[in-house]
């Protein structure tokens, strides 16, 4: 890897009430390295609070699961950059499939969101991936190229470095069946030449992590791949010991 700090990032979806964060956060935190790769802990927008005052005395950061590109007004059931600032969240989730699926969260929103965020000083982690059948028909490469296009649209070229790309195959995620290494790192560096097509710069600090699947079986290997700067990690972050097992493998 080049010399970027390597992210470890815990989606825990809708997962883990305030009582479950603090049991998980007692048992996870002193087992954080105090240096080594950055340590992000995505919980429900209800235990954030929680998270973030936790997470103060330790190396972890925080991050939201999503929000919504306004400040306020009648969005009703969405949450806001300025509310997630005031809590002192350091970044946000955006585009995971799963919101891409079932809440129909489109490119363009998604484009303005990520501004939002970075204008917030929120770290947005941006997940794109193509499903089994754009894989199997060979649309990978065209797909990523268009929600990488779309999706980064309105973000001028010298702040790309600040927003961190999740690739998830979404036929990787929760599934256990993780994409090769090869697989991954090829869709990584695919990706990265992507942002390098406009700005050098940014294709070399920006972090790029793969996600799907990944285990305390299989972190080391992902995670070693030159352009893989870490990963997102769903199902085997619930578990305390799990997602120490692989923050230590990163
Ligand atoms: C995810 O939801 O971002 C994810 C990668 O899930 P899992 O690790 O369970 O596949």
């Amino acid at each position: 890897m080049a010399d970027r700090t390597p992210i470890l990032a815990a989606n825990w979806k809708m997962n883990k009430t305030i009582e479950e964060t603090e049991r998980f956060l007692a048992e996870f935190l002193p087992k954080v390295p105090d240096s080594g790769p950055e340590v992000v802990i995505c919980p429900p927008f209800l235990s954030l609070k929680t998270a973030v005052e936790h997470c103060m005395q330790s190396h972890a950061r925080v991050a939201a699961q999503n929000m919504h590109e306004q400040p306020d007004g009648a969005y009703t059931g969405e949450v806001s950059a300025p509310m997630l600032q005031e809590l002192g969240v350091d970044g946000v989730i955006l585009g995971h499939s799963e919101r891409r699926q079932y809440f129909n969260e489109s490119d363009d929103a998604l484009a303005r969101k990520v501004l939002v965020a970075l204008d917030a000083g929120l770290e947005p982690i941006l997940c794109v991936g193509e499903s089994l059948t754009q894989r199997e028909s060979g649309e990978t490469e065209a797909l990523l190229t268009r929600q990488v296009a779309a999706d980064l649209a309105g973000v001028p070229d010298n702040r790309l470095a600040g927003v961190v790309i999740a690739y998830e195959p979404i036929w990787a995620i929760g599934t256990g069946r993780t994409a090769t290494t090869e697989q991954a790192e090829e869709a990584i560096a695919l990706i990265r030449g992507l942002i390098e097509s406009r700005s050098a710069e940014a294709a070399a600090a920006i972090r790029i992590l793969y996600g799907g699947s990944v285990k305390p079986e299989n972190a080391e290997e992902l995670v070693s791949q030159p352009d893989v700067d870490g990963a997102l990690v769903g199902g085997a972050s619930l578990d305390p010991e799990d997602f120490a097992a692989i923050v230590a493998a990163a």
